[in-house]
C-alpha cells in the first residue's frame, strides 16, 4: 500500500505552492492585462449562498481552469466563502486542488480512466461514475489502499451526453453491490435546455430524474446528495435545487444566456485591456490587415493593439467588434492578427500611443461584456472566458 501512495505524496509540483500564480505564463505581459476579480468573485458567490439558501450545497464548478479564471486562486476565494463541493473536469485537477491544500469534496464530473483510478482514491476525489469498467478500476485501487470511494452515478435523463440510461440504472446499481470499496454518494444528471424560455423540456428531465431517484431511495440507497440545476435551472428552476446545485458560469459574472436575463445582480470578474502600440493617420483608400477586408472610407486614425487571436481574442471579431478607448467604441478594421488587432479612433478625441484599450470589461459609463464578445464571435461567454484566460497571464485583484 505504502508503495502505491508514494508517487501522490511526493515533492509537490513547482507551480502548485500557493504563492505562484496557476499560470502557464509565469511573467506578467505589460502589454495584454487579464485581470481577474477575487471580490467580484465572492460576491457572486455570496449571491447564489442568498439565494439558494443555507439548506442547499453549492458545488462550484472550476473545471478549465476555472473558466480560466485561474484554479487555485479561484477554490482558494469560494472555499472559505462557503461552497460545499468542488467539480472539475480532469482527475489532473482535482489534483492540482489536494496538493494546493484544499480538503472540501472534489467530484470529477467527467469520471476517469481505468488508469487514473490509483491517483482519484489516493487524493479523496470523488467519481462520476457511468460504466462498469470504471466501478471496477476504482474498486480495485480502493481495496489496494484500504479506502472507500465516493462516487456520484450518473443518469442522462435527455442530455444525449454522458450517464447512464434511465433503464439501465437499477440494474447498474444492484451490480455494483459486488464492489463494497464504492460508496454511492450522489446522483447526477444534467439539463440540456434549462437556459431557454421554453422549460417544458427541463421540467421533462426533472421529473425523469425525481422518479429515479425516488426509486432509488425506495430500494434502501440513502443518496446523500442529489443534483441535477446548472447556472441557468439554479436561477431559474427552483423545484431543480433539490439538495445540491452545481453553478458554473454565475460565479464568473455571466448569466448562462440572454434568453434568460439573471434574477440575481452578477459582477463580472474578467477584463481584458492594452495599450495602444502605433497610431497611423491613413487616407482614404487603405486596406487594413491580412486578406485587405477592410478599406478606409476618409482620412482615419488608426490604432494598432498589441492583441490577437493567440490572446484568446478571437479571428471572428474581425471588421465586427469594438474596443473601448476613453471610454467610448473605436471599432475593429480588418483582421484580427495572431498577435494584433487595428481599430478605428478617428472619432475619438485626444488618444494617445501608450493609452489604455479595454477589449473586455469597463471604461468610464461603457462596458463590454462576455456576452458582447461571444454576440461578436459567434459563441457563449463560456468560451470568451476559457480562450481569453487560459492565453493570458492572469492578475489578481481585490483579494
Ligand atoms: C460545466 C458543468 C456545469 C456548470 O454549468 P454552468 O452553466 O456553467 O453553470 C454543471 N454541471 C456539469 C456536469 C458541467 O459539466
Amino acid at each position: 500500500m505504502p508503495t502505491l501512495r508514494r508517487p501522490f505524496n511526493g515533492p509537490k509540483a513547482a507551480n502548485s505552492s500557493l504563492g505562484m500564480p496557476s499560470n502557464r505564463f509565469r511573467l506578467p505581459n505589460r502589454m495584454v492585462e487579464l485581470t481577474v476579480d477575487l471580490a467580484a468573485l465572492q460576491y457572486n458567490f455570496r449571491q447564489l449562498r442568498q439565494y439558494c439558501g443555507q439548506k442547499v450545497k453549492i458545488l462550484a464548478v472550476i473545471k478549465a481552469d476555472a473558466y480560466g479564471h485561474g484554479l487555485l486562486p479561484v477554490a482558494q476565494v469560494l472555499a472559505p466563502a462557503g461552497a460545499d463541493y468542488f467539480g472539475v473536469a480532469y482527475c489532473s485537477e482535482g489534483v492540482s486542488l489536494r496538493q494546493a491544500g484544499i480538503t472540501l469534496p472534489i467530484l470529477l464530473l467527467m469520471g476517469v480512466l481505468p488508469e487514473e483510478a490509483a491517483e482519484a482514491v489516493a487524493h479523496d476525489l470523488e467519481v462520476t461514475l457511468f460504466c462498469r469498467e470504471m466501478a471496477a478500476a476504482l474498486a480495485a485501487q480502493a481495496r489496494q489502499q484500504s479506502k472507500k470511494v465516493k462516487v456520484h452515478v450518473k443518469i442522462d435523463t435527455g442530455m444525449g451526453r454522458l450517464g447512464l440510461l434511465p433503464t439501465e440504472l437499477m440494474p447498474f446499481l444492484e451490480s455494483l453491490g459486488e464492489f463494497p470499496e464504492l460508496e454511492l454518494a450522489g446522483l447526477i444528471s444534467h439539463f440540456a435546455a434549462s437556459d431557454c424560455c421554453d422549460r417544458s423540456y427541463t421540467h421533462q428531465q426533472l421529473a425523469d430524474f425525481e422518479r429515479l431517484l425516488k426509486g432509488v431511495r425506495g430500494r434502501g440507497w440513502a443518496v446523500p446528495a442529489s443534483h441535477i440545476a446548472n447556472s441557468a435551472a439554479v436561477l431559474h428552476v427552483h423545484q431543480a435545487h433539490l439538495n445540491m446545485v452545481r453553478a458554473g458560469i454565475t460565479l464568473y459574472g455571466s448569466p448562462p444566456s440572454l434568453e434568460t436575463p439573471s434574477p440575481i445582480p452578477l459582477k463580472p470578474v474578467m477584463s481584458l485591456r492594452t495599450r495602444v502600440l502605433q497610431l497611423q493617420e491613413l487616407p482614404p483608400g487603405c486596406s487594413i490587415s491580412y486578406g485587405r477586408t477592410y478599406f478606409t472610407d476618409k482620412p482615419s486614425l488608426i490604432a494598432a493593439l498589441p492583441v490577437g487571436y493567440c490572446n484568446g481574442y478571437s479571428r471572428l471579431m474581425s471588421n465586427r467588434g469594438c474596443v473601448l478607448l476613453h471610454g467610448q467604441r473605436a471599432p475593429i478594421r480588418g483582421r484580427v492578427c495572431m498577435n494584433l488587432t487595428m481599430v478605428d479612433v478617428t472619432e475619438i478625441p485626444g488618444v494617445k500611443k501608450g493609452d489604455m484599450a479595454t477589449l473586455l470589461g469597463e471604461d468610464g459609463s461603457d462596458r463590454l461584456t462576455g456576452d458582447d464578445l461571444a454576440a461578436w464571435a459567434e459563441t457563449i461567454s463560456y468560451e470568451i472566458y476559457c480562450m481569453m484566460g487560459n492565453s493570458n497571464y492572469r492578475r489578481y485583484i481585490g483579494n
